[in-house]
């Protein structure tokens, strides 16, 4: 379970940009993340799910 990042839940201020304002939506983590191809996944949940959502590890 990702752990809640929502404005509602954590009642943080809303910011328009930096850290904070994305966060990955597996594990909820605001380090790494990945936007590129809509993952929006830090990088260490992006490497446990990429081969089940099809990404290729080239050399
Ligand atoms: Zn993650």
């Amino acid at each position: 379970m990702p752990k809640p990042r929502e404005y509602e839940v954590t009642g943080r201020k809303k910011l328009a940009h930096g850290k904070g304002t994305r966060w990955c939506k597996r594990c909820g983590s605001y380090n790494g993340l990945i936007r590129s191809y809509n993952l929006m996944l830090c990088r260490q949940c992006f490497r446990e799910v990429a081969n089940s959502i099809g990404f290729v590890k080239y050399e």
